[in-house]
């Protein structure tokens, strides 16, 4: 896509080479046209579609990576290689960890986050490495040397799915290889993915039933020589193997404000407090949620406020999260939908066909059709 140039576009900056960034992107060059003038300021050169790592360890491909400069060529953005370190919000500048500065008029912080070790000696769920991190523990598990795995989600479980996928794929492998294994999920959440309501709990603790694996919900786990104990419970395990979520920290921009973890508060229509100009979408923000569907939104709800703020006729509408997910277990893949309400329970439904299309893991109004173009397809379940 190319744009005809506007006498005064208004420059946005996006910071970030994830789902919130190219999402934003896109939206934003839909809703404004040649309004906006975009820049994309990215520290890697490629997009890479992480709910699809958990594959990893159970197969030789790769999670899909896509080039970001052509991405950002076809919608007439400006690709800059670089990290956000600060931003200077009266001069409106933004400062990269390089030194470069850049001036805006609109920014938008998409940065994600970043994640540390919740349990010292467990495997620590990273999408960049999980492949690797994971495939000698399921060849042990084919091969009979670990009878015992726990998944442990850590106290702030933002998006406990993987961690599901994991044991439940797991636990598909081992008896397809006749291997012998005790798995257990051990999870703060009350009960088997309860953010997504009762309806989808019941039908996971379903699927963990079936497939012999223990839930230990409302709990915390510490790990000490191998041992693993559970609060408040107390009860006791030696898992041969302990796979734990990572804990997830902000992105700490300075002069940005933050939250205890780092990470940035946000509007309802996704402006950052006090810091005229300044929006954040996606893992970033401080929405208790870490869910690429709901970055999506988050940044259709900031691509539609600035482009109002550039003149379009647009007008901004505040978040109303839906999460759509994908839940892999080895057999048929489960689709999950949750309205999250400000008040009361989620609605949620859960099936073995999708309520959206295009079928992929990530929900993007623009990326996802997107992604599910032609040869880049294989983000789909
Ligand atoms: C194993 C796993 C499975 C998942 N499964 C699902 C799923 O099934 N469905 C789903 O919807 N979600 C899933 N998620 C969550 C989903 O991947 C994230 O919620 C989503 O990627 C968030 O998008 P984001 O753009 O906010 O952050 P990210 O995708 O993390 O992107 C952040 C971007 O910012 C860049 N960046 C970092 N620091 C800076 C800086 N200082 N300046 C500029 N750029 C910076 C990074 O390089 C990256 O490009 C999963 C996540 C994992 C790890």
């Amino acid at each position: 896509m190319t744009t005809d140039t506007h006498p005064d576009p208004l420059d946005v900056l996006i910071a970030g080479g994830g789902v919130a960034a190219l999402e934003a992107m896109m939206a934003l060059r839909s809703l404004a046209g040649e309004r906006v003038r975009i820049t994309l300021l990215a520290p890697e050169r490629e997009f890479r579609y992480r709910p699809m790592a958990v594959r990893e360890p159970f197969t030789i491909a790769h999670a899909q990576r896509v080039e970001l400069a052509p991405i950002a060529a076809e919608f007439g953005a400006q690709l800059v290689q670089g990290e956000l370190e600060a931003v200077d919000a009266v001069q409106r500048r933004a400062i990269t960890r390089a030194g470069e500065s850049i001036a805006y008029d609109a920014l938008v912080v998409a940065c994600g986050t970043h994640g540390a070790p919740a349990l010292d000696g467990a495997i620590t769920v990273d999408d960049r490495t999980l492949g690797d991190a994971l495939r000698g523990l399921v060849q042990d598990v084919e091969e009979g040397y670990t009878t015992q795995v726990a998944f442990v989600a850590p106290p702030q479980a933002f998006w406990p799915l993987p961690l599901y996928e994991l044991a439940l794929l797991t636990a598909h492998r081992a008896y397809a290889m006749n291997a012998d294994v005790e798995l257990a999920v051990v999870s703060p959440e009350s009960a088997p993915l309860a953010l997504f309501g009762e309806a989808v709990s019941r039908d996971v603790a379903r699927l963990l039933g079936k497939a012999r694996i223990a839930f230990h919900g409302s709990s915390t786990a510490r790990l000490e020589h191998g041992e693993l104990t559970l609060e408040p419970s107390g009860l006791r395990m030696r898992p041969g193997r302990v796979v734990a979520l990572p804990l997830l920290e902000g992105p700490r921009i300075a002069g940005l404000p933050a939250d205890a973890h780092g990470f940035i508060p946000v509007s309802e229509l996704g402006a950052v407090p006090g810091v005229d100009g300044v929006y954040a979408a996606g893992d970033a923000t401080s929405y208790p949620i870490k869910h690429g569907g709901i970055a999506a939104q988050q940044a259709d709800v900031v691509a539609a406020a600035i482009a109002a703020q550039a003149g379009a006729d647009v007008v901004a509408q505040p978040l109303r999260p839906v999460i759509r997910g994908i839940l892999l277990t080895g057999d048929d893949a489960r689709f999950l939908e949750a309205e999250l309400p400000d008040d009361g329970e989620p609605r949620s439904t859960i099936g073995d066909v999708p309520a959206w299309d295009p079928p992929a893991k990530i929900v993007a109004r623009h990326l996802g059709p997107y992604l599910a173009r032609g040869d880049r397809q294989t983000a789909r379940a």
